[in-house]
């Protein structure tokens, strides 16, 4: 099987299976192997790893990931790929495909199976639709990952690094941060993909913390603290957690760790930093 990172291939196995792209997956498949070799080089994968696709397409990246390392699993919903990879990924014996949706997949299951308990590196050229709710899962959840290195469109890229003070600080910004070191790899026109996205695409690199950066005693609170100050963004932080019905604190208590906290009476939830979400939280947890 020739190798499929390329335009010439990648149409001729499309045409042969006559398949039809699904705008609802998200599908807009890589056809440039100098972005392939970077994200893949950017993951580190080695052949001590077990390495987690998600959406693996005709199997484009898949090829150049069972090259490194020593298994890959790659999970992808759409039931017209399936046969497209058995024959794209035939001659690779460490690959294991499984035709299943990533949100309901048991990824600590994989883990257990093919990684020997070793964290995963997880690897993708990510379907935009459901990035958030991808990165979430394998953050928030107890999973044995330790790198995701993954294509995301420009714009989450930006909102994943950003720090208090730029309009694409919120919610998943501080999330990200507080779970794992973000690095951009590369930033990624639309011209290489099939079919070509309507928007800039970035690698990014999250290497998960050990240990995270801040600690409050209720990580919980603080993050019912973030998502409450960026859901009214435009109100003042005081009347943001005053308004949701997740933040269990008095009007009083909130004024109180607000003065605490050294911040002026009308300061906005998106000027904090983390480590100020972590010190609120601790303020109001006491109370
Ligand atoms: N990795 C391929 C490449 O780079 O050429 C394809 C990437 S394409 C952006 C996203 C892939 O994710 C598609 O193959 C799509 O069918 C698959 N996909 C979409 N939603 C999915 C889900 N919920 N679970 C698993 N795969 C999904």
């Amino acid at each position: 099987m020739a190798t499929l990172g390329n335009p010439k291939n990648t149409i001729e196995i499309l045409q042969k299976y006559k398949f039809v792209f699904q705008k609802k997956f998200g599908q807009n498949f890589l056809i440039d192997p100098r972005v392939l070799e970077k994200i893949v080089d950017a993951s580190g994968v080695t052949a001590e790893d077990c390495v987690l696709e998600i959406g693996p397409g005709i199997g484009t990246m898949t090829q150049y990931l069972a090259e490194r390392a020593g298994h890959v699993v790659a999970v992808e919903i759409d039931a017209n790929l399936i046969p497209i990879l058995q024959e794209t990924l035939a001659e690779y014996r460490n690959v294991t495909v499984l035709h299943q949706d990533i949100l309901k997949t048991d990824i600590r299951a994989i883990a257990r199976d093919w990684g020997g308990g070793r964290p995963l590196k997880v690897t993708a050229n990510l379907p935009y639709y459901i990035t958030t709710p991808i990165i979430m899962n394998l953050l928030e959840q107890d999973i044995p990952v330790d790198t995701i290195t993954v294509m995301v469109q420009k714009e989450v890229a930006d909102r994943m690094q950003v720090g208090p003070g730029t309009k694409d600080y919120g919610a998943l910004s501080l999330a990200v941060q507080y779970y794992a070191r973000a690095e951009l790899v590369a930033n990624v026109p639309p011209n290489c993909f099939m079919p070509r996205p309507g928007v800039g695409s970035a690698v990014i690199r999250l290497t998960k913390y050990q240990t995270p950066p801040v600690q409050p005693k209720d990580p919980d609170l603080m993050f019912r603290l973030i998502r409450a100050s960026f859901n009214q963004r435009r109100k003042t932080l005081q009347n943001g957690l005053n308004n949701s019905p997740d933040v269990p604190c008095s009007r009083e208590a909130i004024a109180a760790a607000i003065e605490k906290l050294g911040l002026p009476a009308a300061v906005r939830g998106e000027t904090l930093s983390l480590k100020q979400f972590a010190d609120l939280a601790d303020c109001l947890s006491d109370t």
